[in-house]
């Protein structure tokens, strides 16, 4: 090693590289380690720790980087193309060339700290046949998935704050327009709860509240349980298919239908029918997977509803006698 380069370039990097490298932070600075922290966000942070190599600089400065936020692969990842990058710098100082490329990296892109959510989308919820766009510097992931004849798009966008703030998403689909509202709606309470403490009556448990990421739930919800399933899906009370086959963004009333809360999809006639119908409150439940029904649309108490019913059996009663009586 040119002992004497390497004393230089640490005087330098001691006195300069706050200024050179906006965003870099030095934590130590001595020729047996020197180490720079890049802070983007709470969550897209780092340090690099560096070495120098005994035929420095003719060889590629010693890397490590280390963070609790971003995923080790992800961190082998940026090692290894910032070595790549320091071999045009051979025989010439590296730190500041070094600490530029790495602080570049985490401040241009968004999905470093998603990165392993990135990877489940495009190996494990896109199929053939789907479309999948990922723009790195607005941190914008857009999804066209199919099933059958209906498609599902998506775009979404990773905040700067990720995961601190949750994933925002537009939807675009062929499916009944109030169906993909109800798919919209669960995603974004999905995400709230991601990132937003539940309300708790002891201030102590808040305290220990950690966002936790949406891209992965939220993305999952929408093609796996939401685009793949319903197409298919049978109703729990007729057994028929509960979507036409043809997509339909507006269904006539004969073929409404109706998601419950344990996302089963039923024909809304079938659903009303069954809601009034004992047993009700507690006791009812899906046909399909046995958790309790509700569902706003028939969010009349449970007493009013057999009351309801037992009124409709005695008029049905009393018109039977009445049949009986005439002879008919
Ligand atoms: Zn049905
Ligand atoms: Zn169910």
């Amino acid at each position: 090693m040119s002992r004497e380069m390497s004393t230089k370039e640490v005087a330098f990097v001691k006195n300069n590289l706050e200024k050179e490298v906006d965003g870099a932070t030095l934590i130590a600075c001595y020729e047996s380690l020197v180490q720079i922290r890049f802070k983007r966000t709470d969550y897209r942070q780092l340090v690099l720790s560096i070495q120098f190599p005994k035929e420095y600089p003719d060889s590629v400065l010693l890397l490590e980087a280390k963070s609790k936020t971003i995923a080790d692969e992800l961190l082998a990842g940026i090692i290894k193309v910032t070595e790549e990058h320091l071999q045009t710098f051979k025989g010439k100082p590296q730190i500041v060339a070094a600490a530029r490329f790495v602080r570049d990296f985490i401040w241009e892109n968004r999905f470093v700290v998603c990165s392993e959510e990135l990877s489940y989308i495009k190996k494990e919820l896109v199929n053939v046949g789907d479309v999948i766009k990922v723009k790195q510097k607005l941190g914008v992931i857009q999804l066209k998935a199919v099933r059958n004849k209906y498609n599902l798009e998506c775009k979404l966008t990773v905040p700067d704050n990720y995961p601190g703030e949750a994933v925002s998403f537009v939807v675009n689909s062929n499916f009944p327009s109030h169906l993909e509202k109800v798919f919209v709606g669960h995603a974004t309470e999905m995400a709230r709860q991601c990132v937003e403490p539940p309300i708790l009556k002891k201030k102590s448990q808040a305290m220990e509240f950690v966002p936790k990421p949406s891209l992965k739930c939220v993305s999952s919800y929408l093609v796996e349980d939401c685009l793949r399933k319903y197409p298919t899906e049978r109703c729990p009370c007729c057994k028929k298919p509960v979507l036409p086959e043809e997509p339909l963004t507006e269904l006539p009333p004969s073929m409404a239908v109706e998601l419950v809360y344990c996302g089963h999809l039923y024909h809304y006639d079938c659903l009303d029918l069954l809601m009034k119908s004992p047993p009700f409150g507690e006791a009812k439940k899906c046909l399909n997977c046995g958790k309790r029904i509700f569902h706003e649309k028939w969010n009349v108490s449970a007493k009013l509803m057999e009351e309801r019913w037992a009124h409709q059996e005695a008029r049905k009663r009393e018109i039977d006698e009445v049949t009986d009586f005439l002879g008919l």
